[in-house]
This record gives structure tokens, C-alpha cells and sequence, in this order.
């Protein structure tokens, strides 16, 4: 880890001068996530075995496999939400842009807020406005100047493809925004403090067909800037939105390949089974 390092909260001590070999190889260069031999267990139970796969950067990956095969958890574990998970235990090695995300020295704030995520259920805070729910983290960070909050909240509203619907209501309530807006609410406070991730965990999922095709449409967006994880049962949109698609099945990643490849020449029977929906 240099000194540059953005997660180090503490100095790390010197490593020793001949230390072992690394296990295994380290990312090429231009890689966002490097996930090595990942397994996540709830108290006993074993949910993902030994998943090893690469995420590339300004690109959307999509993880696509039935209910319950852990589509969630591998999510999770790219920005620790596991710590907060009581008997949750995971193994293996995750870095982001080449940076030990598990070391000992991350401080997990720090990672959640490089790394921002994106649920299901839309989940502004109930009780603050649309102009509130956006700014609530830069304020907890510190940032208290009026016009760069008011800067941030508008350019965040406006990659969010939110701004022009409520530019005239930034102090209504954000429980008074329709289902698919208040997505884009979430996603808005996502971006506003600045992550170099997004995690959408079937972010469209809750959403009639109209609002999400907006979402779609701004994953397409924000894939410019942004490296994508996102998490969805639905085949045709992981197709309409991904570059990459990678297969979970039972807990195990079956494969991982570019998304039109992957759906039309799989190499592996259960994708093939899966994808042209054998089975579900
Ligand atoms: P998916 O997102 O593919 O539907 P999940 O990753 O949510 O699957 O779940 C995979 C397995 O892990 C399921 O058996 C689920 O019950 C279990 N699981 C997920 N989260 C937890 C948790 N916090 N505590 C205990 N078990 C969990
Ligand atoms: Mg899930």
C-alpha cells in the first residue's frame, strides 16, 4: 500500500524485506475490482464458494443467476456491507484498483463511500426532503458551504436524470416522488459524494416498465464515468445494459463473459440451460 493510499488510516508497518510469494497474480492494470477465491459463510452456512472474477472499469457487469444463489452477498462484499452482518465471515481476496479492501488498516466507511450502493427498494430517509436526502452525506463528511452543497446537489440531481422533475419541489418530501423518482433519489445520493463505484442490487426490480427504462437508460449514462455492478433476475435487461455478464449458480460463478457472447454462444451447459430458461 503507498502513501497515496486513500483507505489508510493508520501508518502500516514496513513489510518484511522477503516476504512469501504472492498467491496468486496481481490485477492488470486498468482493473476495477480483482475478485480472488471468495467464499462468504452465515454462521455455518456456506453461500459462496471460491468465486474468482475481474470487473473492469467504465464498463457494466451484470451478475445474473436464480433466487438465493448469492448474487447479493458477492455485491456485498465489494464494499464490506458484510461487516454490519452479525455471523457473517468472508475469505479470499478483493481488491480495488489494486488496493487490499479486507486489509486490516481499511477503515469500511471509507470503502462504502468509494464504493456506493444502490438497493431494491428504494430507500430515501423518510422524514427529509429530495434536496435533504441528496446533500445528507456531504454534510456528514463535513462539507458545509451553502454553494458548493447547492452546486453538488443540482449537478448530482442532474446525472441522476432527476433534475428537471424537481427542480421547482427540492423541499418537498421525498416520499411525495413516485417509485421510479425515488430510485433515482437514491441513486442521486449515491453519486453525490463521489464514488468511484456504483452496486445496484435489481435496482429496476420494484419499477413498471416506463421507470425502468429510465433507470436503464441512466446506467447507460453513467457508465461513462462510472465502473457498474448490477445485480438483476431479468435476462433482457441485464442484455440491454451490461458489457459483461457472469453467471452465479448455487453459490459458485459459472462463468463470466462478454454479455452478447454469454447469451448467445455460453460456454458452459448450466448458462446455456439458464439463459435460454431451462430453468430458473
Ligand atoms: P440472491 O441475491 O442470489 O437471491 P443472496 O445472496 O441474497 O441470493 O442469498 C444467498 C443465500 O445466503 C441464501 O440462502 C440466503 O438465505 C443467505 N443469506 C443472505 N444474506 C444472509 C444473511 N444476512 N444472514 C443469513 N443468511 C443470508
Ligand atoms: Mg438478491
Amino acid at each position: 500500500m503507498t502513501n497515496e493510499s486513500q483507505f489508510s488510516v493508520k501508518a502500516e508497518p514496513p513489510p518484511p524485506a522477503l516476504g512469501p510469494p504472492p498467491k496468486r497474480a496481481p490485477a492488470p492494470p486498468g482493473v476495477t475490482f480483482d475478485v480472488q477465491g471468495l467464499k462468504v459463510w452465515f454462521a455455518a452456512h456456506q453461500v459462496l464458494f471460491d468465486v474468482s472474477l475481474q470487473i473492469p472499469p467504465k464498463a457494466v457487469t451484470a451478475i445474473i443467476g436464480p433466487s438465493g444463489c448469492g448474487k447479493s452477498t458477492f455485491l456485498r462484499s465489494l464494499n464490506r456491507m458484510h461487516d454490519l452482518a452479525p455471523g457473517a465471515r468472508v475469505e479470499g481476496r478483493i481488491t480495488l484498483f489494486g488496493e487490499d479492501l479486507y486489509a486490516r488498516q481499511v477503515d469500511p466507511t471509507l470503502v462504502r463511500r468509494r464504493v456506493g450502493m444502490v438497493f431494491q427498494k428504494s430507500n430515501p430517509f423518510p422524514t427529509m426532503s429530495i434536496a435533504d436526502n441528496v446533500i445528507v452525506g456531504l454534510k456528514l463528511n463535513g462539507v458545509r458551504q451553502k454553494s458548493l452543497l447547492r452546486e453538488r446537489l443540482e449537478q448530482t440531481l442532474r446525472m441522476a436524470a432527476l433534475w428537471d422533475e424537481v427542480k421547482d419541489r427540492l423541499h418537498a418530501h421525498a416520499l411525495s416522488l413516485s417509485g421510479g423518482q425515488q430510485q433515482r433519489l437514491c441513486i442521486a445520493r449515491a453519486l453525490a459524494i463521489e464514488p468511484e463505484v456504483l452496486l445496484m442490487d435489481e435496482p429496476a426490480s420494484a419499477l413498471d416498465p416506463l421507470a425502468t427504462a429510465k433507470i436503464e437508460e441512466l446506467i447507460l449514462e453513467l457508465r461513462k464515468q462510472f465502473t457498474i455492478v448490477i445485480v438483476t433476475h431479468n435476462m433482457q435487461q441485464a442484455s440491454r445494459v451490461s458489457d459483461f455478464t457472469a453467471f452465479f449458480y448455487l453459490g459458485r460463478l459459472v462463468e463470466v463473459d462478454q454479455t452478447k457472447k454469454l447469451f448467445t454462444n455460453p460456454k458452459d451447459k448450466q448458462t446455456e440451460d439458464y439463459v435460454t430458461g431451462r430453468f430458473g
